[in-house]
């Protein structure tokens, strides 16, 4: 029973949820709008149960290989002079480009992709769902999953408008490539004018490195997949600073093709399923880039999803309800954000100077050893599925 499924979405969380459905022996299928895996992005951490979902799925000593080895962030000034960092480095985690773990998660999931193409319409019935694609003929699968972000294409067509499910907090951001040579080696380098900040992520095991942009907004209104509409928005917020390196940074972002914008957001759902379909990673719960969770929680909810289908012999009744009560705990810890985005982007001029203080004092190192301390007390052991339904699982 449920057999073919068709995911919504080749990165991280259906690329997992790929593979180890297939380990289980079901019939996974993957639709992707993109014409390839997407390799946008910076730095994304595994850890926790995530760190051992890679190890299951042979991946983590090649984590391990293309970790990027960032130090922190470092806080400066007009004329580039540190005035405050924060170590951020935390050895029970691993900083890994986004585009190379999506590489990585392509190179382990052997199943049919279809690049290029989007789910157009979905209907449910007690045997199945109707699918039909932008361009491949319409399908039958016993269930789909939507793992398309947080603008979610599967969430829209069956739970409803994003606005219902999307809370907005009040920033945007942006990341591009940029040049290496003007940031420091594995820091993480910010320049912040009140409610912006203008960054670049360098890594010290990559020769490329990030422009990052932030800028506090109301609501603003735009296509979300429209990048020229995009540059321009970032233009308007920044286009008028010439302190530091804004100007050169903002000139490589409008120049590159992979700029990727979004709005800062939450996804908060009651239940990740409807029927025959579910959502998993950003679709179902993005806790914002500022959460440094969205990889973890994409790995081990996508784990967490194929083995409760796997344990319950595929039914979907059974299988959601219990995913959802797996990992809703590890979800709403890592939604609680904290400080995080007022330290980034100070909101007025005086915020930054008490943000410089307290940057350089050791309190920032202790609340995180803090952190990680609570975080490894609560944490659950990740379920151990038992072999796929046709006995090839892990
Ligand atoms: C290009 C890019 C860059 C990112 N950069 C960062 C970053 O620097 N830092 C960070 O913390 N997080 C970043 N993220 C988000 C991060 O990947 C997620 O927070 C997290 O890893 C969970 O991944 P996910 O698989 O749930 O969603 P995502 O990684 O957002 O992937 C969603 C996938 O669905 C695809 N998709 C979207 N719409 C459709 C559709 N209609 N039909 C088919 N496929 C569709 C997208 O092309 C994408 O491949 C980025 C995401 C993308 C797509």
């Amino acid at each position: 029973m449920n057999e073919r499924i068709l995911i919504s979405g080749a990165s991280i969380a259906g690329l997992t949820l790929a593979h180890w459905l297939a380990r289980y022996g079901f019939r996974p299928t993957v639709v992707e709008r993109a014409p390839a895996p997407r390799s946008g992005g910076n730095g994304v951490d595994v850890r926790g149960n995530a760190t051992e979902v890679a190890e299951r799925m042979g991946i983590l000593s090649r984590i391990h290989e293309f970790a990027t080895d960032v130090h922190g962030m470092k806080f400066v000034d007009a004329a580039d002079r540190a005035v405050a960092r924060i170590d951020t480095r935390d050895p029970a985690s691993i900083e890994i480009m986004r585009g190379d773990l999506v590489a990585l998660l392509h190179e382990v999931t052997d199943v049919e992709i279809l690049f290029g193409d989007s789910i157009l319409g979905l209907e449910q019935d007690d045997d199945g769902v109707s699918v039909t694609f932008e361009h491949a003929p319409a399908r039958r699968f016993d269930l789909v999953v939507g793992a398309d972000g947080m603008h979610s294409n599967v969430r829209r067509l069956v739970f409803g408008p994003e606005e219902r499910f999307v809370q907005f907090k009040h920033h945007y951001f942006a990341f591009a490539d940029t040049d290496a040579s003007l940031g420091e080696n594995r820091w993480v380098t910010m320049f912040n004018t009140p409610g912006r900040m203008t960054g670049i992520y360098r890594s010290g095991n990559h020769p490329q490195a990030k422009a990052y942009f932030m800028f506090r907004s109301a609501p603003l209104r735009y296509d979300h997949r429209d990048v020229a509409e995009h540059k321009r928005l970032i233009s308007e917020a920044f286009g008028r600073e010439s302190s530091w390196r804004t100007r050169e940074l903002l000139d490589a972002a409008l120049a590159d093709p992979d700029f990727y914008f979004d709005a800062l957001g939450q996804v908060r759902m009651n239940s990740w399923s409807d029927g025959r379909v579910a959502l998993v990673g950003d679709a179902a719960w993005c806790a914002s880039p500022v959460s440094g969770a969205g990889a973890e929680l994409a790995l081990v909810g996508a784990h967490l999803l194929a083995g409760e289908l796997a344990a319950s012999g595929g039914d979907h009744r059974v299988a959601f309800a219990r995913y959802d009560t797996a990992h809703r705990p590890l979800v709403n810890a890592k939604q609680r954000i904290g400080p995080n985005v007022r330290l980034m982007v100070p909101r007025t001029e005086g915020g930054r100077c008490v943000r410089d203080v307290v940057a350089r004092l050791p309190l920032m190192k202790v609340i995180g050893a803090v952190e990680r301390r609570a975080q490894a007390r609560n944490a659950r052991p990740l379920p151990e599925y038992a072999l796929g339904r046709r006995g090839n699982g892990a």
